[in-house]
């Protein structure tokens, strides 16, 4: 059966890497154990570990300055191991949809928090470049795409400052110059691999320098001596996000994902500009390349347009529980033809109802 996969997270994977982790819950490399049975601190693993971590300081253009971890408690735990390590006074956040304001609740709890710019009295819908960001910071942290509103960062402050970013919903999305964050992290749902798993990608010399006494799980200084493997990871994920990695690495690296991102918001966000039923309510610079939220000029067709998709095998198309209207989450994986499949959907809705 032919499904199209909106999902917001988790949500699509490249069907190569479905079918070859699936075989390999099987019978991995031929071992005759399932991908589920080996030991994390089997050779094999230690190989998938050290291939995941190649992969994506080859694929982001990372040198060894940088360390690679893969940890759990999703991003959420991020929010608080974040400000635990690095914050000493004061930190810079940006509020510009619920996933930042949820990392600001978490590090008030840490130390003091200048939100540098919030979107909320716009109801998030625009993100401003114009803040200004004071040198005497521990940190600057941003989200590079909320995932609930639609929106995007396409322009990173400069700062002599480090700068932190919530990556979960755009990781490997799009080619940009990642050594100009001192940290990114990013939980594995969406483009990268199942639940359960949280990239987190940090600069070494940002550590350290504060608090002392910081539980082991949430040092990242403990899970840089153990390798990730402190306690027993999430082996599967891991796994999957190497099996992604090298698809990403396939298909020609962040520029050509990048190039078809592009093409597949673009289709998208020209049908719910031209199409007299829908409006998207984005500021034209933030739109995400990756959830494109749309809603109904009128709300009393709701009904007919849900009936109609549905039918359709079109899947995970409601928009967030707090937003209501349409949410297409247009990952990496999600094929042209999926959003080819949307639009006419759309316009035929408009054909009928308008
Ligand atoms: N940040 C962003 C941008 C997200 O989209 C999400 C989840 N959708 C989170 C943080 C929270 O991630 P998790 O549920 O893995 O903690």
């Amino acid at each position: 059966m032919k499904v199209h996969n909106f999902n917001a997270g988790p949500s699509i994977l490249p069907k190569e890497v479905v079918k070859k982790a699936a075989q390999s819950v099987i019978n991995f490399n031929n071992s005759g154990l399932s991908i589920l049975e080996i030991s994390h601190r089997s050779i094999d693993f230690l190989d998938i570990i050290e291939k995941t971590t190649f992969l994506i300081k080859r694929i982001m253009n990372l040198d060894d300055d940088y360390t690679i971890l893969f940890l759990q408690g999703g991003a959420t735990l991020q929010f608080s191991m974040i400000p635990y390590n690095l914050m000493n006074q004061i930190a810079g956040y940006l509020d510009t949809g619920f996933w930042a304001y949820n990392a600001i609740k978490e590090a008030k709890k840490f130390g003091k928090v200048k939100v540098l710019f919030s979107g909320k009295e716009k109801n998030y819908t625009y993100i401003s470049t114009n803040y200004h960001i004071p040198c005497n910071m521990d940190y600057f942290h941003c989200t590079s795409n909320n995932t609930i509103v639609g929106t995007q960062m396409k322009i990173f402050p400069k700062t002599s400052i480090p700068i932190i970013c919530d990556m979960s919903s755009d990781i490997f999305s799009r080619t940009l110059d990642f050594c100009q964050f001192s940290l990114i992290y990013a939980s594995a749902q969406k483009n990268i691999s199942s639940a359960g798993m949280t990239i987190v990608i940090m600069k070494k010399n940002i550590l350290g320098k504060f608090r002392k006494n910081i539980p082991s799980y949430m040092n990242y200084k403990t899970h840089i001596q153990n390798n990730s493997i402190l306690n027993t990871p999430n082996v599967f994920s891991i796994y999957t996000s190497m099996l992604t990695l090298k698809w990403i690495k396939n298909q020609g690296g962040l520029s050509l994902i990048e190039k078809k991102n592009q093409k597949k918001a673009k289709l998208l966000y020209d049908e719910i500009d031209q199409n007299n039923l829908f409006e998207n309510k984005i500021h034209k610079n933030n739109r995400s390349n990756m959830n494109v939220s749309f809603f109904l000029k009128e709300k009393n067709l709701e009904k007919e347009f849900n009936k109609m998709w549905k039918k359709e095998n079109i899947i995970g198309l409601e928009g967030h529980r707090y937003l209501g209207g349409y949410r297409a989450s247009i990952y990496n994986a999600l094929p042209l033809k999926s959003v080819q499949f949307l639009i006419e959907i759309m316009k035929e809705f408009e054909r009928k109802f308008s």
